[in-house]
């Protein structure tokens, strides 16, 4: 399957072969399916079937609406889900245009190289196509073991690609929503309190009084329930403390904003942390009964006071101490928001053990307007036999790094993958499941390089992205709302469950995830892992097994269920056994000074930008996903092209006038590929320029996402690697201007 050069190839690049659209034996015929399901006669409203949402990783349940004629009309939440509360956010209602999309991939592809040497996609029947990937991977086995690939994953398909690859001998399973966002606030989490954030988080923001948001811009970040939450705790009084560079439109909610200069925010937390514990604010009980080295804290940020964090934070000393005083004051029912995407300096993992910290002198963790214990529902597996041992672990592929990490790393996949890096383990073959790694994992020059590398490249996705062009087979999948999955169990203040069923036949020539995994599993010998027969009655199982049934579910479409373990928050004076080294909340991290570092944060500076640069910011938009969202009919028509914020002191040194076109070039001379459009506000901080992550698509079958904006994944090419857990730090990069492609605006 090797090819010796790997093409970038269009999707639109196919050979000669003819379509076969509506060529699918498998399509279920879902109105028969709702109506012949046994016991249900007049239960069911036949125009409406239950979902969860899969434009982002919040996952709200919510109902499918479909038409007289069974065209989808509308998806609106489920008023039982906790996770959306009966709303979704704009993208969820606007997921029905993934299923309208006309650029969806709609067969199977496989690439082939021509006699002249040209590399296209040839049009392939299932069969062929996973004829192609058993084999590839078999061949990857026998040459050099199974341990030598790899799943790159996000979304509901990782489950079924990663039974499919551990059942095969290999543990490389790996979510860019790990090492390139969430991750160090994980590892800080659990060196803290024995336990990790994990989604959503059990942040109590309904009864809170005071929320702390730092870099995190929830609002323009919607993760649904978090934002109702936030503006049911606004309306009842509590107080908003927003730190960032940028007035974002929750810094316009807020009691205090404070714009701080950029990679500074660890001095602002340490400082924090100091003024509340020089001043007594901090929970005294909480800390003497629960903490863990409140000594070796104390004198270790000793030397923070505001006066210090002025010169480096620019926050104003007096600010510096009000907020703490609004802390303070509201604590227990206080949050320092642990934020979702915090793969920013390299030194992230610390800056969220300062957080961490800082939650736990307010003795906010199990409180009340703080953080809640939170329950999960308990679904067991469909029985299947032990997965084998990998001859070698995804740590060892990765050089025995990042010991601290507690998940596989996507950049590390990418490092071992590259022969100069890992010699003795060079992982072969990807399955890449649901993520655009071209655009999700930072430094694309060294994505590409692993690419090159690879014997079998897979690509799974509704939607042709930058990364199925490197694919040697591309799989493509139907969307959720034509499909069955897993159900989904996520953590809350009560343990739940949702059910995702098909609204409508799959499209073109598309399978669920789930039906590629069992099918590869029937080529590979590894049948046994997938022993259900049909998706649906594995369901019925599970559910079964928890007290309920497929049956129920399907009128529901949200279960929840008792609470079992205890109570939502600690009881007063109640004894809590934290699972770290020293059974306490440890304000000092005896795990990481066993790993030589530092048991408490310290700050570091950072890189500023060189003259003429400005600090690359980048966030979300409430009407986008990622890079995933940019082609979406519906969402498109709210935002199509992302714009550069430029403070106006800028603009003017530049001569940049409001709506004009300007090309970024970063600190290392990468220039993106597309113009961008000014925006002139003082919204963002004179040293700094913001942008919405997610566009300037290069790939031509995005037909209104291409050349849309410009791409801030293709101007992070400097990575800063936190040493404690491998995340890649992103937020160290710097742009400047030009007029064109090859010419700099004259400052
Ligand atoms: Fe869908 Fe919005 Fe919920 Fe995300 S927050 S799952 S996009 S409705």
């Amino acid at each position: 399957m090797a090819h010796k050069r790997r093409d970038f190839i269009k999707i639109s690049s196919l050979s000669a072969a003819g379509l076969i659209f509506g060529a699918s034996h498998l399509r279920s015929a879902i109105p028969t399916f709702q109506k012949s399901t046994p016991g249900t006669s007049g239960e069911f409203d036949l125009h409406r079937t239950p979902t969860y949402c899969e434009v982002c990783f919040w996952k709200c349940a919510g109902w499918v609406y479909k038409n007289d004629e069974g065209n989808i009309k509308k998806i609106i939440g489920n008023d039982d889900d906790t996770n959306c509360n009966g709303r979704l956010c704009p993208r969820g209602t606007g997921g029905v245009g993934m299923y309208h999309d006309e650029d969806r991939l709609k067969t199977p592809l496989i690439r082939v190289t021509g006699a002249d040497g040209k590399q296209t996609f040839r049009e392939a029947s299932w069969d062929e196509a996973l004829d192609v990937v058993a084999k590839g991977l078999n061949k990857i086995k026998q040459e050099h073991g199974p341990e030598c690939t790899a799943l790159l994953t996000h979304g509901s398909g990782g489950h079924y690609f990663g039974t499919l690859l551990k059942a095969f001998g290999s543990g490389n399973i790996a979510a860019p929503s790990y090492a390139q966002c969430r991750g160090p606030r994980e590892v800080a989490f659990i060196a803290t309190f024995g336990e990790g954030l994990n989604s959503p988080e059990p942040t109590d923001i309904r009864d809170t009084r005071c929320l702390v948001l730092i870099g995190s811009h929830l609002g323009e970040n919607m993760h649904n329930a978090q934002v109702q939450e936030m503006s049911d705790a606004i309306d009842k009084g509590a107080a908003i403390i927003t730190v960032d560079p940028r007035f974002s439109t929750v810094a316009s909610k807020s009691k205090f904003w404070l714009p701080i200069k950029p990679a500074t925010d660890i001095a602002l937390l340490l400082t924090w942390i100091n003024v509340i514990i020089e001043n007594d604010w901090y929970d005294k009980e909480y800390v003497e009964k629960y903490t863990y080295g409140f000594e070796q804290l104390k004198q270790s940020v000793q030397s923070y006071t505001p006066e210090w964090a002025y010169g480096v934070t620019t926050i104003k000393p007096d600010v510096i101490r009000e907020t703490a005083r609004e802390m303070a004051n509201a604590a227990p029912s206080v949050i320092i928001h642990p934020g979702r995407h915090v793969t920013w300096y390299g030194d992230d993992t610390q800056r969220l053990r300062a957080v961490a910290i800082l939650n736990a002198l307010l003795g906010s963790w199990g409180r009340r307007g703080g953080f809640f214990v939170p329950e999960t529902a308990e679904v067991p597996d469909y029985p299947h036999p032990p997965f084998p041992k990998p001859a070698r672990t995804w740590r060892e592929a990765m050089g025995g790094k990042f010991k601290l990490a507690d998940l596989a790393l996507a950049n590390g996949v990418c490092e071992a993958t590259i022969p100069s890096v890992r010699m003795d383990c060079q992982i072969k073959g990807w399955i890449v499941n649901g993520t655009n790694l071209i655009m999700t994992l930072p430094d694309m020059q060294k994505t590409l390089e692993a690419i090159k590398n690879l014997e079998l490249l897979v690509v799974v996705d509704t939607m042709p992205m930058e990364i199925t062009g490197y694919a040697d087979v591309v799989l493509p999948e139907c969307t959720y709302l034509e499909r069955w999955d897993d159900l989904r169990v996520v953590q809350g203040r009560v343990p739940n469950i949702a059910l995702r069923m098909p609204a409508a036949e799959p499209k073109y020539d598309t399978k669920p995830a789930y039906w590629m995994a069992k099918e590869l599993s029937k080529k590979m010998g590894l049948e046994e892992y997938f022993a259900w027969d049909k998706f649906e009655d594995m369901l019925d199982w599970q559910l079964k097994e928890i007290g309920s049934s497929l049956d129920e579910m399907m009128r529901i479409g949200v279960k929840n269920f008792p609470r079992q373990y205890g109570p939502l928050y600690f009881e007063d004076g109640a004894e809590v056994e934290f699972n770290t080294n020293s059974g306490k909340i440890e304000l000092y991290s005896t795990a990481f000074a066993e790993e030589g570092f530092d048991p408490v944060p310290a700050y570091n500076p950072h890189m500023e930008p060189p003259t003429g640069y400005y600090h690359l910011n980048y966030g979300r938009a409430p009407m986008h996903t990622f890079s995933r969202t940019a082609n979406n009919p519906n969402l498109t028509d709210l935002m199509d092209e992302n714009v550069v914020w430029v403070n106006p002191k800028v603009a003017k040194q530049w001569g940049l006038k409001a709506g004009q076109e300007v090309y970024l070039q970063n600190q290392d001379g990468v220039v993106s590929d597309f113009p961008i459009k000014v925006r002139v506000t003082e919204r963002i901080r004179f040293d700094s320029v913001y942008m919405v992550h997610g566009f300037g698509h290069n790939h031509k079958q995005l037909s209104r996402a291409h050349g849309r904006g410009a791409s801030d994944s293709q101007l992070i090419t400097r990575v800063l690697v936190d040493p404690i857990m491998g995340g890649t730090g992103m937020r160290g990069n710097f742009v400047t201007f030009r007029f064109e492609k090859g010419s700099e605006v004259e400052s």
